[in-house]
């Protein structure tokens, strides 16, 4: 089925001003209310036809001529500019329908459209809407009184009385939907950019921009975690560092060096996968540690990393090169302190540095 008629339909309603400044949500929320009180006229035109009356004829023209403008104007027209004429020519609208055929018209609840519009729109003090409020409850208050008071220039039968409730009920019950949707999910929309920012945001302050580690903050935060959530019998650390590196960077550029870092992160979550949490701890140090796993057990996993990180071959232009790393690996002792067992798992580290290197020290 072609659906494109339909799509130019949506298309010609939700265009744009096209200025930047201006909000194409107020201002494609007040073109549907306009269209849909031109439509409620041009019904009413119907309702009326046996009504040969100039009154009735003056107020259907001028409402259609003064919505359609409205219309018009949402396309040309500044918002703000928009705002005031949709405001007035419902509260003008409204009250001589109103004076002119009687309460029973019903037109006095379109005002309840324009309070919803006022509050959902973004122009305008707080303060003045409060005021703008009252005014349009006040000025009910004394549409109904002049009604009461003043007879109408028409009598509506009770026939017509009815039908005009019914396309009342329905443009008021549509048009107030219509600027509580929009509004509805532009506000969702922003809870859930929102959301997601944040998220985005946590992310970065935890992540190490180049190898897409975890950073040492979030490597403290993580194990002030694990160990007061009490969950794990037995928890491993592991601090490890590349062996002379520096000759890396001195041999092969700093840009080289920071290939090695990044691809060696890679072989680290690869190997360990989910059996362990992967920080970078400074320039080429890293902190792994082992949840639930006890020295012996992440001793094995360790000496896996250990033989993956020698067989990892890295590309200098013509030269290619390999790398070792020296790893000190400490069983939590819950005993002690989180820095203490930092410093123990540091301290094998050194050991093995002084031991030659490329070992694990437990
Ligand atoms: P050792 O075996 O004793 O650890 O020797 P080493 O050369 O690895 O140790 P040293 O502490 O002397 O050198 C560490 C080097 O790591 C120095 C520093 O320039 C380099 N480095 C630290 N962070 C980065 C980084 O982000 N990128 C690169 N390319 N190099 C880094
Ligand atoms: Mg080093
Ligand atoms: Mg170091």
């Amino acid at each position: 089925m072609n659906l494109n008629w339909l799509h130019n339909i949506v298309q010609f309603i939700t265009k744009d001003t096209g200025d930047e400044n201006e909000s194409p949500k107020l201002i494609v929320v007040m073109r549907i209310v306009a269209m849909s009180m031109l439509l409620y006229v041009t019904i009413s035109c119907l309702i009326y036809i046996n009504i040969i009356n100039p009154i009735i004829i003056m107020l259907l023209l001028a409402s259609f001529i003064a919505f359609m403008s409205i219309v018009v104007m949402t396309y040309r027209a500044k918002t703000k500019t928009v705002v005031y004429a949709i405001n007035i020519c419902m509260v003008v609208w409204s009250a001589a329908t109103l004076y002119i055929c009687g309460w029973d018209v019903g037109v006095q609840q379109f005002i309840t459209v324009i309070l919803v519009l006022c509050f959902f729109s973004s122009y305008g003090k707080y303060k003045l809407k409060i005021c703008y409020a009252i005014f349009l409850c006040a000025f009910r208050i004394f549409l109904y009184f002049l009604c009461r008071t003043s007879p109408s220039a028409l009598v509506l039968n009770e026939n017509l009385s009815y039908i005009l409730q019914i396309l009342n009920s329905i443009t008021i019950f549509w048009c107030i939907s219509v600027i509580a949707y929009i509004f509805g999910k532009s506000s969702r929309d922003l809870d859930h950019k929102l959301v997601a920012y944040n998220t985005k945001l946590e992310d970065q302050a935890n992540t190490d921009a180049l190898t897409g580690l975890y950073n040492r903050r979030k490597g403290m935060s993580y194990m002030h975690e694990i160990i007061d959530s009490n969950k794990h019998n037995s928890i491993s650390l592991c601090i490890c560092d590349i062996d002379f590196f520096k000759k890396v960077n001195d041999n092969y550029g700093h840009d080289i060096g920071d290939i090695v870092l990044k691809q060696l992160a890679q072989t680290m979550k690869n190997t360990l996968k989910d059996t362990s949490f992967i920080a970078r701890w400074g320039g080429e140090e890293f902190l792994i540690v082992f949840p639930s796993y006890n020295g012996d057990e992440s001793y094995v996993l360790l000496e896996t990393l250990q033989n993956d990180i020698k067989a990892m071959e890295f590309q200098a232009g013509e030269t290619s090169f390999k790398i070792t790393m020296t790893f000190g690996l400490a069983e939590y002792d819950f005993n002690s302190s989180l820095d203490n067992n930092l410093k123990e798992a540091d301290e094998k580290l050194y050991m093995g540095k002084e031991n030659g290197r490329d070992q694990i020290v437990y």
